[in-house]
C-alpha cells in the first residue's frame, strides 16, 4: 500500500474514504476556540460529490471557479469539489474596505473566471458595488437535494490542479498554475521536513486561500492522513492565546504561521495566564512566507518555554507559490541557526566569519533546499552563477516547480528560464549558501535598496525605524528609494502609534529627528523624507505583508495621507 503512486488529492481521497471512513479529518473552531463542525474522510467526500453535481450543472470541465469563502467546511468542500469534477479552483480573499470588488474583478477577468462561489454577504458587497460581476457569483448551495456524482472526472497528473494567486506584495496578484504532479511532489518534500505521520495533529489559523494555509494545512493532513483544527485568521489575530490554548487542549503537534504571528503572541499574551497550559506536545512550529527574525525565535522561546515550548520545534522553512510552496527548511529537532553578515554586505561575505568588521545583521538559516530541487546561486546581472559564500538570485528546478502564470508569457519568459537542462524559477530573492549548505534569505530582489553603490535590506533600516522611537513601537514602516537628480534618495514611510498621533504638531520634529539619527548611526544614510501616517495606512496585501512598491508608487503620487494631511481636513 505504502508503495503505491498517487496522482492526485483525489486519489487519497477516494481511498481513505474508503479505508478509514468514519476518521476525522477537519475540525473548525468559532471564536472561542469550540468546535462547530467536522468533516470525516467519508462526509467530506460525500459533500464533494453533491457538490460535484451543482458544479457540473453550472460549468465544464475545465472552466475556472473562484473561491471566496471564509476558513470553513464549505471552503474545503468546494476546493475538493473543483478537483473532483476537473474545474479548477481559484482560492481568493474576500473583498473588504481595503481590498474593494474592482480588484478581485480584476482577478475575475485575470483567470476567466466561470464562477465565483462565494457566501451572502460577499455576494451582497459584490451587488452593491458592481453589477459587472453580478451574474458570475453564487452562494455556496444547500447539498441536501443533490444527487451525489458518484465518479470523479479522470485526471493526468500533469494537468492543472488549481491556480493560486501570489499575495501580491511586489505587484499585482499572478495566478501561478499548478499542476497535480507539483502538488504531490511538495507534499512529499513537506511530510518528510516536517516529519508528519498518521499520529500528527494540526492546527491552522493562516488564510486558507493562501499557499501556506491550503497546501500546508489542507493538503498535508489529507495527504499524510492526520487531523487538522481550523480557527479564522480574525480569531487568531484578536485572542492570539487561543491559538496556543488549543495547542495545549487538542495536544497539537504541527502548527505555525509567519514570524509576525510569534511575535503577536510575545505581545499580546501574558504569560501568567498561560499556567494551566502545556505546549510539550508541539513538535514542528513552523515559521515562513516572510524574513525570519531571530530576536522573535528567542523572544517567542525564552516566554513560552516555562510552559512547555521547545526551541527546536522551530522549523524555519521558505517557500513561494510558484514552487508550489516549500523549497527548504530546517532539520528537524535542531534548534534554529544564525548568522551574522555584513549590513550592506554588496556582495562577498565569508559566511563563516563569525567576527564581522562594521555594521551586521543577523540572517536565520532556512535550512537545505529539498533534495528533489536544483539550486543554483545566480548574480542578477550579470547572470553567472555566484561562488559559494555571496549573494544572489535563488534559482530553483525541479518536480514542483510550477509551469508559470496563467496567460502571462511575457513574465513566464522572464522568470521561469532554461539553463543546464532544467528550467529554472527566478525567485526573486536573494540569499546564499553556507559551508554547511544551508540557505539564508536575505530579501527581495525589487525591493533592495542600492545607494553609492552598496546595497541595503529595506527590512532592515523599518527595524532601526521602529527601535529609534516609542511611536513606532508595534506599527508598520516601508522603506524604499527615489530617484533623484544625482543619487538614489532614501524615503521612510511610517505608521505612528494613536497616542502620539493625536499630538502630531508637538511630535512631528522629534519623531523625524529620531528616524533620521537612527539611520543615519546604524548606516550612515541620510533619509530624504520621513512620511508619518495613521496605523493601519501602510498598503499590505492580504496575508498582511508589507507593499513596498506600492506604498512608493502612491508617495510619488503624493496620494498618501500623511498625518498632517490628515488633520488639515478635520
Ligand atoms: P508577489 O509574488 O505577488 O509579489 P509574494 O512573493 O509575497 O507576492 P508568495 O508566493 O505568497 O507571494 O510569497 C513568497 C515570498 O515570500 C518569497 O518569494 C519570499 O520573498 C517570501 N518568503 C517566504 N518564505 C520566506 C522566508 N523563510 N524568509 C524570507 N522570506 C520568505
Ligand atoms: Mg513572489
Amino acid at each position: 500500500m505504502n508503495s503505491r503512486q498517487f496522482n492526485s488529492l483525489i486519489e487519497k481521497l477516494l481511498l481513505r474514504a474508503e479505508n478509514q471512513p468514519h476518521q476525522p479529518l477537519y475540525y473548525f473552531l468559532d471564536t472561542r476556540g469550540r468546535e462547530y463542525a467536522h468533516l470525516t474522510y467519508a462526509s467530506l467526500l460525500t459533500a464533494v460529490q453533491k457538490l460535484g453535481r451543482w458544479l457540473s450543472e453550472k460549468t465544464v470541465s475545465g472552466d475556472r471557479v473562484a473561491i471566496q469563502l471564509s476558513t470553513s467546511p464549505e471552503f474545503v468542500i468546494t476546493f475538493f469539489a473543483c478537483l473532483y469534477t476537473n474545474r479548477i479552483p481559484v482560492p481568493l480573499s474576500s473583498p473588504n474596505r481595503k481590498h474593494n470588488c474592482e480588484h478581485y474583478q480584476k482577478i475575475f477577468s485575470d483567470c476567466d473566471a466561470s464562477l465565483v462561489v462565494t457566501d451572502a454577504s460577499v455576494q451582497d458587497l459584490f451587488v452593491k458595488e458592481s453589477s459587472e460581476t453580478f451574474d458570475l457569483i453564487e452562494t455556496f448551495p444547500s447539498l441536501e437535494s443533490l444527487e451525489p456524482l458518484l465518479t470523479p472526472v479522470d485526471r493526468q497528473s500533469n494537468e492543472i490542479a488549481f491556480l493560486q494567486y501570489t499575495s501580491g506584495s511586489t505587484s499585482f496578484p499572478k495566478g501561478v498554475i499548478v499542476s497535480h504532479e507539483n502538488i504531490i511532489a511538495n507534499q512529499k518534500m513537506i511530510q518528510r521536513t516536517f516529519g508528519h505521520t498518521s499520529n500528527s495533529i494540526g492546527l491552522a489559523w493562516v488564510p486558507l486561500f493562501h499557499d501556506m494555509g491550503l497546501i500546508g494545512s489542507i493538503f498535508q493532513p489529507l495527504y499524510v492522513g492526520f487531523p487538522c483544527y481550523f480557527m479564522s485568521p480574525v480569531t487568531f489575530l484578536q485572542r492570539p492565546k487561543l491559538w496556543l490554548k488549543t495547542i495545549s487542549d487538542k495536544k497539537v503537534t504541527t502548527t505555525g504561521g509567519p514570524n509576525f504571528a510569534y511575535d503577536l503572541c510575545v505581545k499580546r499574551i501574558d504569560p501568567a495566564s498561560l499556567a494551566e497550559l502545556s505546549l510539550s506536545s508541539w513538535d514542528v512550529a513552523y515559521n515562513g512566507a516572510e524574513h525570519i527574525k531571530l530576536h522573535t525565535l528567542e523572544q517567542f522561546s525564552d516566554t513560552f518555554a516555562p510552559y512547555g515550548f521547545r526551541k527546536s520545534a522551530f522549523l524555519p522553512c521558505y517557500g513561494l507559490a510558484e514552487a508550489t510552496l516549500i523549497v527548504s527548511g530546517t532539520d528537524k529537532s535542531q534548534e534554529p541557526l544564525a548568522l551574522t553578515i555584513p549590513c550592506s554586505g554588496d556582495e562577498v561575505l565569508d559566511a563563516d566569519a563569525s567576527q564581522q568588521k562594521g555594521n551586521t545583521r543577523t540572517v536565520v538559516s532556512n535550512g537545505q533546499v529539498m533534495p528533489e530541487l536544483s539550486l543554483r546561486i545566480i548574480n542578477p546581472q550579470t547572470l553567472k552563477e555566484c561562488p559559494s559564500h555571496h549573494i544572489g538570485e535563488i534559482w530553483i528546478a525541479g518536480p514542483s516547480i510550477t509551469r508559470g502564470y496563467w496567460q502571462q508569457p511575457d513574465k513566464n519568459q522572464e522568470t521561469f528560464v532554461y539553463r543546464d537542462g532544467l528550467t529554472f524559477l527566478r525567485t526573486g530573492d536573494l540569499g546564499f549558501v553556507d559551508s554547511q549548505q544551508q540557505l539564508y534569505i536575505t530579501g527581495r530582489l525589487k525591493d533592495l535598496i542600492v545607494i553609492d553603490g552598496k546595497n541595503y535590506y529595506p527590512q532592515d533600516i523599518e527595524e532601526t525605524v521602529k527601535m529609534s522611537h516609542p511611536a513606532f513601537n508595534e506599527v508598520n514602516c516601508a522603506v524604499f528609494s527615489v530617484s533623484g537628480t544625482y543619487a538614489q534618495k532614501l524615503i521612510v514611510v511610517t505608521e505612528v502609534v494613536r497616542q502620539f498621533a493625536l499630538q502630531i504638531d508637538r511630535y512631528t520634529d522629534e519623531l523625524k529627528q529620531a528616524v533620521q539619527t537612527a539611520v543615519y548611526n546604524h548606516y550612515q544614510l541620510t533619509v530624504h523624507d520621513t512620511v508619518l501616517l495613521q496605523s493601519n495606512t501602510i498598503p499590505r496585501t492580504t496575508s498582511g505583508k508589507i507593499q513596498r512598491q506600492r506604498t512608493k508608487l502612491l508617495y510619488l503620487l503624493q496620494q498618501l495621507e500623511t498625518l498632517e494631511t490628515v488633520k488639515e481636513s478635520i
